[in-house]
């Protein structure tokens, strides 16, 4: 018999895919390896829905590999370990996030930077070392090596922390890396959607002084009174520009629409430091005279380590950070899709995976 995703592996599993680029998804039988003396097996109790998931399905970035199950902001409960498990056992709450593996001996791996291995292996749609393809959280169980497996703080809900696993550890990691860690540090967030609401959080959290840019004056009020920014900066005023002229240490940068790089560049202190986090698809323009004059830096950052994530949902559960989530039944995740396609999300979904995703 030929090999199909439902035969395999053993274990037989049950998601909600798609297969081809509607993107329409549905319920999926496929199926996961067996429990390896170096797994986690768990059952997935929440999964956030990232905008990666939407270009994913639909083959917006042309590596997709239908049928694909996404989901890489993955929590659940672990159901059984292999005999060399150390970190969790049957019963611990436990994540998953983008990575499910790498080459593990690199000078990116043994730097705690495996989201930097040129072997990474991505959560979802992505070839696996046995050839099959990595399926993600959108469905009832999930099966990972115990390196690419985070313990769950005790504190940190389940629904609303589990978009840390992208959305946060996307937005902590260059606030470290870059130095806008420190108090007092003055940090730009631009957009306020998914990423960029919880890296308010996050600098905040550390104390930094954070003026959110949005290109609209419609989420100034948002932005100040409920995830608690000191201010609002409209980018596309420019009276509003002149007066923060080369005020901020650090800006990240969250928006995958094209946008102007100039304005933001104009925003930092000398030595300060533009981070994107945010893809756009079109090359963008960077004038050499803005950066040079001022000795600024752009630059970009991708996830991070699981160390560094784990240190991220330590630091989340002490601070009391979580995203702002709706929580949606699995059913209803077509219209999520199409919801978060118009960004209309206040921040991020949340798929209940646990309570409404059923054999039947
Ligand atoms: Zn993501
Ligand atoms: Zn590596």
């Amino acid at each position: 018999m030929a090999k199909s995703p439902e035969n395999e592996h053993p274990v037989k599993a049950l998601g909600w895919g798609a297969t081809d680029t509607s993107g329409h998804l549905s319920p999926f039988k496929f199926s996961r390896r067996a429990t390896g003396d170096n797994d986690v097996r768990f059952k997935v109790l929440y999964c956030g829905v990232c905008h990666s998931d939407l270009h994913m399905i639909k083959n917006e970035w042309g590596v997709t590999k239908y049928p694909i199950v996404p989901g890489h902001e993955i929590v659940g409960v672990v159901t059984e370990v292999g005999s060399k498990v150390k970190k969790v056992k049957v019963g611990d709450n436990v994540g998953v996030g983008c990575l499910v593996g790498s080459c593990r001996s690199c000078e990116s791996c043994n730097g705690d930077m495996e989201n930097y291995c040129p072997k990474l292996i991505q959560t979802y749609s992505f070839p696996y070392v046995d050839g099959s393809i990595t399926y993600g959280g959108y469905s009832e169980s999930m099966v990972a090596d115990e390196h690419f497996v985070v313990r769950w703080p005790e504190n940190l809900p389940l629904d609303s922390g589990a978009p840390l696993l992208c959305a946060g550890i996307t937005t902590y990691s260059p606030l470290r890396h870059f130095g806008l860690d420190k108090p007092g540090t003055k940090v730009g967030i631009v957009g306020l959607g998914g990423l960029g609401h919880v890296a308010v959080k996050m600098a905040k959290a550390f104390g930094a002084h954070v003026t959110v840019i949005s290109t609209s004056e419609g989420k100034r009020k948002e932005a100040t009174e409920k995830l608690g920014a000191d201010s609002f900066l409209v980018s596309r005023d420019p009276e509003q520009l002149k007066g923060a002229l080369g005020s901020m240490d650090g800006i990240i940068d969250t928006v995958s629409a094209d946008h102007p790089m100039v304005p933001l560049l104009g925003l930092l202190k000398a030595d300060g430091k533009l981070i994107l986090v945010g893809l756009p698809i079109k090359p963008m323009e960077v004038p050499a005279f803005p950066l040079v004059m001022g000795r600024k830096t752009l630059a970009g950052s991708a996830i991070g380590g699981l160390k560094e994530t784990q240190e991220m949902l330590d630091f989340a559960a002490k601070h009391n950070i979580t995203a702002d989530v709706e929580v949606i039944p699995v059913d209803y995740v077509n219209t999520a899709m199409e919801r978060l396609m118009k960004s209309d999300v206040r921040y991020r979904f949340v798929i209940d995976v646990g309570n409404t995703l059923k054999a039947e």
